[in-house]
C-alpha cells in the first residue's frame, strides 16, 4: 500500500466542476486582484469566525508581520513567541524590527505554556504571539490572564488553527488579531499563496487593509508608504468553493485521529495527541511523540507510508538564531519533542483502512 502524507488531488476531485465554475467567472471578470470575489470571501471568512474585519493578503506570513507591525510593534521591542513551531511566527517579529523570546511549550498539547511567558516577560516586552500548533488551541484562559496583568498586546497565529475552538470560541477570537495562512496544504488551502487577518477592532483593520495596499485605503490617498500583499481573485474564488466544505473536512480529520488514537492505545513507545478539556482539536497535523522516531520513520517509508517532522529543529537551535546563544537547558520540552515528533497522514479522504495499515506498521516495527 502506497500512502501519501497529503493527497490533494482527492480533494480537487469532490469539487472539480464547482471550482472549473468559479474560476472561469472569476478570469472572465478580468479583475485579478480584488474584487467581488475578494471581496465575498472576507465577508464569508469573517461571518464563519464571528468577527467584523477580514483582510485578506498574500500569505500567512505576511498576515503575521501586517498584523504586528500595525499593531505598533517595532524595534525596541520583545515579542514573546513559542520555541516549537514554524518560523514564520519569529520571523514576522524580526521583519518588524522587534526581537522574537522564545518560550517553551507545554509537554502535553505541544503549544505555548502561559509559565513559561510569563518567566520572559522584561520591561520591553509589547506583545505574545501565540500559535495554535497542529490544531489544537493553546491555554487561552491562562495566557489571557497574563496578558492582561502585564498589559501585553495578544495576537494569534491561526496558520495551522481553522474553526478550532477551545471553551466554545473560535481560535483567532481571542487576542487583539490573528492571522491565518491558506498555504495549499493548510486544513483551508488555496491554490498558491494566500493569507487574512481578522480582528474586530476597525481601526486597526483599517491600518492592516492600508499598510498591506501600498498606505492607500482609498485609490491614490497613500496616507503611509505600505508594502503590496494582496490575495489574487483567483485564489479567492477557490477559497470561496472550499471554505463551506471545511466544518466537514476537520471532522473527518478528527474522526481519522481517534481511531489512530485507538489502534495506537496502550504503546507505551507512542504518545498520541493530547486534548485539554474544552478545545476540539482540529488536527492540521497529527503528530505522535515516538521513541527512536527517525528508525521508525525510515520502516514507515520502506512501507510506502509517507510522514513528516514538524519540527526537525525548534526554532531557538536554528543556524538563524545562533546570534541569541540558546542551549537545550533553556527549552528542555522544545529540545526532546524536536527528536521524537512525527506526523502522520491525516488527510480528510484518508480511509480507515489506509489508518489501520498505518497503526499495524508501527506495531510491528516495535516488536521488531
Ligand atoms: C503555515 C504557517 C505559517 C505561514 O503561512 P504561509 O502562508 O506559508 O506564509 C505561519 N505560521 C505557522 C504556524 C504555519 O504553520
Amino acid at each position: 500500500m502506497k500512502i501519501p502524507f497529503v493527497d490533494l488531488k482527492a480533494q480537487f476531485e469532490s469539487l472539480k466542476d464547482e471550482l472549473a465554475k468559479a474560476l472561469e467567472t472569476a478570469v472572465s471578470s478580468f479583475s485579478f486582484i480584488g474584487g467581488n470575489d475578494v471581496s465575498r470571501f472576507e465577508e464569508e471568512f469573517a461571518n464563519a469566525l464571528g468577527l467584523r474585519h477580514c483582510i485578506s493578503v498574500g500569505s500567512g506570513t505576511d498576515a503575521l508581520f501586517i498584523a504586528l507591525r500595525c499593531s505598533g510593534v517595532q524595534s525596541g521591542n520583545e515579542v514573546i513567541v513559542p520555541a516549537f513551531t514554524w518560523i514564520s511566527s519569529s520571523e514576522a517579529i524580526s521583519l518588524c524590527g522587534a526581537k522574537p523570546v522564545f518560550a517553551d511549550v507545554d509537554p502535553q498539547t505541544y503549544t505555548i505554556s502561559a509559565a513559561e511567558i510569563e518567566k520572559r516577560i522584561t520591561a520591553r516586552t509589547r506583545a505574545v504571539l501565540i500559535v495554535h500548533l497542529y490544531g489544537h488551541c493553546a491555554d487561552m484562559s491562562a495566557i489571557e490572564n497574563v496578558c492582561h496583568k502585564h498589559k501585553l498586546l495578544l495576537l494569534e497565529d491561526c496558520a495551522q488553527a481553522h474553526l478550532t475552538t477551545c471553551n466554545g470560541k473560535y481560535a483567532g477570537t481571542f487576542g487583539e488579531a490573528a492571522a491565518f495562512s491558506f498555504y495549499p496544504t493548510k486544513n483551508l488551502g488555496a491554490y498558491g499563496d494566500a493569507g487574512c487577518i481578522v480582528t474586530d477592532n476597525g481601526d486597526l483593520a483599517d491600518r492592516m487593509r492600508r499598510f498591506a495596499n501600498h498606505g492607500q485605503l482609498q485609490r491614490g490617498d497613500h496616507l503611509i508608504e505600505g508594502i503590496n500583499s494582496r490575495l489574487d481573485t483567483l485564489q479567492a474564488a477557490v477559497l470561496r468553493v472550499k471554505l463551506p466544505h471545511l466544518e466537514r473536512w476537520n471532522s473527518a480529520r478528527a474522526q481519522h485521529a481517534k481511531l489512530y488514537a485507538s489502534l495506537l492505545a496502550g504503546l507505551p513507545t507512542v504518545q498520541t495527541p493530547a486534548v485539554r478539556r474544552g478545545c476540539a482539536h482540529t488536527y492540521h497535523i497529527y503528530a505522535i511523540r515516538a521513541s527512536r522516531r527517525d528508525e521508525l520513520r525510515q520502516y514507515l517509508r520502506e512501507n510506502g507510508i509517507e510522514t513528516i517532522i514538524h519540527y526537525p529543529s525548534a526554532l531557538p537551535f536554528l543556524p538563524a538564531y545562533q546570534h541569541l546563544r540558546h542551549t537545550a537547558r533553556d527549552f528542555p520540552v522544545s529540545y526532546q519533542l524536536q527528536a521524537e515528533m512525527l506526523s502522520l497522514p491525516v488527510y480528510p479522504e484518508l480511509t480507515d483502512m489506509q489508518i489501520s495499515y498505518v497503526c499495524e506498521k508501527i506495531r510491528t516495527f516495535y516488536q521488531k
